[in-house]
């Protein structure tokens, strides 16, 4: 059995690893156009820091340990640009060589990623205009952070790549400027949420620009309809699309957000070729539906999940889902989210109630903070439907509670039920989870 795999870092490299795994004679072969292997992109941003450790130390593993080790054929530069899936083949262009030549497969794993949006202004296709996507991406900001010392940098987009971006920056006394678009900050978390992220950075003196009407970009003089931005460099996270135009050219399907269309299995519409992914649609348990949330763990599992079908095609398994969990680091801060958002139950017509809290996060103990815990639930029934958090210290421990309550579709009640670890180093008698259970308890 031989499987083409396009894409080799967190989907593609998964779906390799695991067909190697289960079927250890299967040839597998992994088309990566860049010159990298496998890399965390999740560490990207907290390399910067580092003018001495290189970006290369993000790699998951070394390109002999995955040729050698785990036996996969993996190809840099190597980019494909058609598929055949009537001949099962894949036209295949070797930068290295500077040659063509076509490969066959019995199985095809579509793991292409996404891009970022472009900002299509004047100006704006300058060298000097940065997006943080990928390793590449990241040499050339150390090399402009380390080489010309700007002062200031003007980060438009204000998701959460950004966010972090203007935490590092602003450690390296990198003066960072915002400029949004929308009216407000992450729309997908709660206000309650939102205001203390907006807190922190008026707390830091950030600036943020909030309804910005950019119009071009000039030098190092970025343009706005309500004024004039300068800075040393300048990066844009607009959003993301999947990268699909080799798929749907070879007349693949596209579904949520213009993402490959996926059933439970990653089949495609394409005979025997599967996707996984940024480029692929996400099974969000809560909705029953695809969706699309482009994050590190459900690239992995749906690589993962992609091998062993192809593997054991006679008896694949569903992808399980998502329930949407994520959570990043702005200062001293952890902002994370599980479940549904307010948005998204508004779209879907559910009647929640929301309740907050704020709590300490540990006992009599030095060292501790406080978080604010945002909880969603249905009217009359108390089933959680999903939770945001935001607060120093340890606040990722309690939203994967929050996320395991939520997999077994656990009501306020159950939740305020649970047996939580207590020692004054890690929480306060009364777990900061249990307070926000027992205070929406009296709003079922
Ligand atoms: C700055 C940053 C921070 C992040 N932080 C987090 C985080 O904290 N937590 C989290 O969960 N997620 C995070 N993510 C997202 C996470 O990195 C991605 O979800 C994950 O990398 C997706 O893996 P993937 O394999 O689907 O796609 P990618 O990592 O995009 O890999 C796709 C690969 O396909 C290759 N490719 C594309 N087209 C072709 C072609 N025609 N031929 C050959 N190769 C091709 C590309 O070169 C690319 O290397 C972050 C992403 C970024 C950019």
């Amino acid at each position: 059995m031989k499987t083409v795999i396009i894409g080799g870092i967190a989907g593609g490299l998964s779906a390799a690893s695991q067909i190697k795994r289960e079927q250890h004679d299967a040839q597998v072969i992994v088309l990566e156009k860049s010159g990298d292997v496998s890399y965390a992109a999740c560490g990207m941003p907290y390399n910067l820091f580092y003018p001495d450790k290189p970006v290369e130390d993000l790699y998951a593993l070394s390109l002999d340990a995955i040729r050698v080790e785990r036996g996969i054929d993996y190809r840099q530069q190597h980019e494909v640009v058609a598929i055949d899936p009537a001949r099962k083949e894949v036209t295949v262009m070797d930068h290295q060589l500077s040659r063509e030549y076509r490969e066959s497969y019995d199985y095809l794993v579509y793991a292409c990623g996404n891009q970022p949006h472009r900002l299509n202004l004047p100006g704006f296709d300058a060298a000097d205009v940065l997006y943080f996507k990928t390793l590449d991406d990241t040499r050339l900001v150390k090399r402009i952070i380390y080489e010309h010392a700007p002062a200031t940098a003007i980060l438009i987009g204000s998701g959460y790549t950004n966010l972090e971006l203007v935490d590092v920056l602003y450690n390296m006394k990198i003066t960072p400027i915002i400029l949004e678009k929308a009216a407000t900050i992450l729309p997908s978390f709660a206000e309650e949420i939102r205001a203390k992220v907006l807190a922190k950075l008026e707390e830091k003196g950030i600036r943020l620009h909030t309804n910005a009407d950019i119009i071009e970009k000039k030098g190092a003089v970025v343009r706005t309809a309500s004024g004039d931005f300068e800075a040393g460099m300048v990066v844009v996270s607009i959003g993301v699309k999947p990268a699909t135009a080799l798929f749907a050219a070879a007349g693949g399907e596209l579904g949520v957000g213009g993402a490959v269309k996926v059933d439970r299995y990653l089949r495609t519409n394409l005979p025997d070729v599967f996707a996984a992914g940024d480029c692929a649609e996400h099974y969000v348990r809560q909705l029953g539906r695809n969706g699309y949330m482009p994050l590190g763990p459900v690239a992995n599992k749906q690589g993962r999940l992609a091998g062993s079908n192809i593997v054991n095609h006679s008896a694949m398994k569903e992808f399980y889902g998502i329930d949407q969990t994520a959570v990043f680091k702005f200062f001293d801060l952890t902002v994370a989210t599980t479940g549904l958002s307010e948005r998204q139950l508004q779209e879907s017509g559910r009647q929640y109630v929301k309740s907050y809290v704020d709590t300490p996060t540990r006992g009599a103990f030095p060292g501790g903070g406080s978080m604010r815990i945002v909880l969603l639930f249905e009217k009359g029934t108390g089933l959680l439907f999903g939770g945001q958090m935001i607060g120093q210290d340890v606040v990722a421990k309690r939203l994967d509670v929050l996320a395991t309550a939520i997999y077994k579709q656990m009501t306020v009640f159950e939740l305020a039920e649970l047996d939580l670890s207590y020692s004054p180093l890690y929480a306060p008698v009364w777990d900061p989870l249990l307070i926000a259970a027992n205070k929406s308890i009296k709003d079922v």
